[in-house]
């Protein structure tokens, strides 16, 4: 079997750096899973279709027309040929994609599309779900927390760098009502795998955690 690492957390908790670093490292493909419910919120929106309409939404997610540029391309999204990689990491989308996600018949639509991702040598997986509900035979999983106050300030960070101005204590709000929804639903909600490492990388630079990762890996 071609082997996963998994690395689910909160919103904010900095999974996919590590997971693209990670992968980068061991050069392996990267699966970043709440891109797809970004974009299936994305595609609802264009639609016309409400983030309540749970038919609707699965028949979008169904046949999400979704690439993922590679080589000179790689970091950049299409949906439906059209260039979407600002707008997926807005902070619309990802509540729009929190909202979208809670319905069982669109996490269904996904799932086999997730798994495709899997490929020889390896894939990196990050998400919610990933550990728990996707690859539940990932050899490595990884729960990546970090403080709901140094989740906030590095999303601020992240917004400000960009020339996007943002109130901290507004995003800590959006950001904590994201992971009650996430914990909440019922279905895949977000918690550890029961074979997950934990990693708290409050305190932990980038590459500390990489590290880290890497570590738990060759062991
Ligand atoms: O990780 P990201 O911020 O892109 O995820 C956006 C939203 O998509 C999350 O708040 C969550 O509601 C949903 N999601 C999910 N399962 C995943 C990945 C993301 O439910 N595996």
């Amino acid at each position: 079997e071609v082997p996963v690492i998994t690395i689910d957390g909160p919103t904010a908790s900095g999974k996919g750096t590590l997971a693209a670093e990670v992968a980068a490292a061991l050069g392996y493909a990267l699966l970043d899973s709440g891109a797809l419910y970004r974009a299936t919120g994305i595609a609802a929106t264009w639609d016309g279709v409400s983030p309540d309409d749970e038919t609707a939404l699965a028949a979008l997610a169904e046949r999400l027309d979704l690439r993922f540029g590679d080589g000179a391309d790689a970091g950049r999204t299409w949906l439906r040929g059209r260039d979407i990689t600002d707008e997926l990491r807005l902070e619309t989308s990802g509540l729009m994609a929190s909202r979208v996600s809670v319905w069982p018949a669109v996490r269904a639509a996904l799932h086999a599309l997730q798994q495709s991702f899997r490929r020889a040598p390896g894939l990196v997986a990050d998400g919610r779900d990933m550990g728990t509900v996707i690859f539940p035979d990932a050899p490595l999983k990884v729960f990546l927390t970090a403080s709901a106050a140094q989740r906030a300030e590095r999303r601020y960070k992240q917004l400000i760098s960009k020339g996007i101005s943002a109130n901290i204590d507004d995003l800590r709000a959006d950001l904590e009502a994201r992971d009650m929804r996430d914990r909440s639903r019922s279905v895949s909600p977000l918690k550890p795998a029961e074979d997950a490492l934990e990693l708290d990388n409050s305190a932990l630079s980038i590459d500390d955690s990489v590290a880290q990762v890497l570590d738990w890996w060759r062991q």
